[in-house]
């Protein structure tokens, strides 16, 4: 069984809405190497919370997020892997060996209804077996639609859907 170590980067990059804590400012319950301070009353978002590399066994040491600084989230449905960087180190995502993993991960899956994305801040990156499309700063909660042509790839982002 894994665990967290030293690790605190979920705590530092995701926002969590029942502590107005920001996105990229480290929560001021977290300890680091000795987890969460507040671990039995943590929020719900802490708890459903589900890091990719803490729950994949196989996943190896050299991927855990205070390694790359890169916090691979899915969602509960498998629409999307996002993996989410801090926005003062936007680039973390394109450094190996979590880029390779990406670019494999987003060729296993494209055109089978599984998004790869990157996420720093707000902005946002589409990772494609060929390309790695910008979509700029936009809304988390906007819909992203995939959309082949002649001239290749391009994304269209819709309203926020909340
Ligand atoms: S990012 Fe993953 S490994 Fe790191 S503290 Fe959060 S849950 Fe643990
Ligand atoms: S409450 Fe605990 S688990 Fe949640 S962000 Fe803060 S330190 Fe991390």
């Amino acid at each position: 069984m894994k665990s967290c170590g030293p690790c605190t980067q979920c705590c530092r990059v995701l926002a969590v809405e029942e502590l107005a804590k920001p996105m990229g400012k480290l929560c001021v319950h977290a300890r680091p190497g000795a987890g969460c301070g507040i671990y039995e009353t943590r929020p719900h978002s802490c708890r459903t919370f589900e890091c990719v590399w803490l729950m994949d066994p196989e996943m190896p040491h050299r991927f855990r997020p205070d390694q790359t600084k890169v916090v691979l989230d899915q969602d509960p449905q498998g629409l999307w892997l996002i993996a989410r960087c801090d926005a003062a180190n936007p680039q973390a995502w394109r450094r190996n060996p979590m880029y390779a993993a990406l670019k494999a991960f987003a060729t296993e899956h494209w055109g089978k209804g599984k998004l790869v994305l990157a996420v720093a801040g707000r902005r946002t990156w589409v990772i494609t077996p060929k390309a790695d499309i910008d979509l700029g700063e936009i809304d988390p909660r906007s819909g992203l639609k995939v959309v082949e042509g002649p001239g290749g790839v391009t994304i269209e982002v819709s309203a926020s859907k909340a």
